[in-house]
């Protein structure tokens, strides 16, 4: 960071301190099929307006995945702003990089006269009235954390919220790990929180029927190994059989990037749509990919939407994107 980047950033916060600490009511937000780096964000946020006596709620367009239900205050969530809350003065939209990620809470965003938009995506439509976007953190989490540290002591709970963040944005310190996001990371495990704990919640807590999904799903495996692309499907037809839902296939798209052979891999789901998560190592970009089909994220992780595509349509085209991609950087380098 330079000088002139450090004071832009300071200067930025110094707003967003004003904003917390002179408005009375707030709203919260993030993406539709919210994440651990959006949930995290916006309950420690929460946390902090709470203590300083505001009027806030957190309000997403879609349920917070269940191995989030260890968050605190994760019940606290809504789908709508409640009455009393009708004309919130300011609203924070977190990890969104547009407007429109925010899905159906967009409209009550709108209402606001002031928006502050924190978040870390490489491509972000300032759509805010303060716009505090670095693409050189790992993870909204990381950003709201600049923000709290403003304040008096940070709490163990927010540390918790703010870890989430971190671990699930990075893939457990695998991707976008940013310069000071370990710097961060100490200053959360100062307050006494316990690593191993929060993984576990995250990570080990996994039903049978995860595997059952997922021994399904290996079997649509498919590759171009000259292309170094790999890829698989989930459909609603395994959805059915297994008894689960989109949310078990955490961790499914990551499991073919651990493989040598491949540098792009993805996962397709089946739903109204079909939902496409990428994912790419040494270099390779699937940011660029994405965008192409009217979605976006980061260069290792990113993720679209294919409307009226079967699966099969859907892999062709993503196929070839990634190759057109490849070459026109250079075999992605
Ligand atoms: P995932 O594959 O885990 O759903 O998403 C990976 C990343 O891609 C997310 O952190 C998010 O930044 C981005 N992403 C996923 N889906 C979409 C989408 O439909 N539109 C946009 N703009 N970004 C997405
Ligand atoms: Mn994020």
């Amino acid at each position: 960071m330079t000088m002139k980047e450090f004071d832009k950033e300071t200067l930025l916060i110094d707003k967003i301190v004003a904003l917390f600490n002179n408005e009375d009511n707030f709203i919260i937000t993030s993406h539709y099929n919210i994440d651990g780096d959006g949930l995290g964000s916006e309950i420690a946020i929460y946390l902090l307006l709470k203590k300083l006596g505001k009027t806030v709620e957190i309000v997403n367009q879609d349920k917070a995945p269940e191995i989030y239900n260890f968050l605190p205050y994760i019940n606290d969530i809504k789908n709508s702003p409640s009455k009393s809350l009708a004309e919130p003065n300011v609203s924070i939209v977190l990890d969104c990089g547009t407007l429109e990620r925010a899905g159906e809470i967009a409209s009550f965003v709108k209402k606001t006269s002031t928006i502050i938009n924190i978040d870390h995506h490489f491509l972000n439509t300032c759509f805010g009235t303060i716009n505090f976007v670095d693409a050189g953190y790992s993870s909204t989490g990381e950003m709201v954390l600049k923000v709290l540290e403003r304040y008096d002591q940070l709490s163990k709970e927010q540390a918790i919220c703010l870890y989430t963040s971190i671990i699930t944005d990075t893939g457990s310190f695998i991707y976008n790990v940013g310069k000071n996001t370990l710097n961060a990371v100490q200053k959360l495990l100062d307050t006494g929180i316990s690593p191993a704990e929060i993984s576990g919640k995250i990570y080990m807590q996994k039903p049978l029927k995860y595997i059952e999904l997922l021994t399904l799903s290996l079997q649509t495996l498919d590759y171009n190994l000259k292309e170094k692309i790999a890829w698989m499907y989930v459909d609603k037809k395994m959805y059915e059989a297994t008894k689960t839902t989109a949310e078990n296939t955490e961790g499914f798209v990551e499991m073919l990037l651990a493989l040598k052979e491949f540098k792009t891999v993805f996962l397709l789901k089946e739903d109204k749509n079909i939902k496409v998560s990428l994912r790419s190592k040494d270099g390779y970009d699937v940011e660029t990919v994405a965008r192409k089909f009217g979605g976006g994220g980061h260069k290792q992780a990113a993720g679209c939407e294919l409307e009226n595509l079967s699966i099969s349509e859907s892999i062709k085209k993503i196929v070839a994107e990634i190759k057109k991609n490849n070459e026109r950087n250079n075999s992605g380098k």
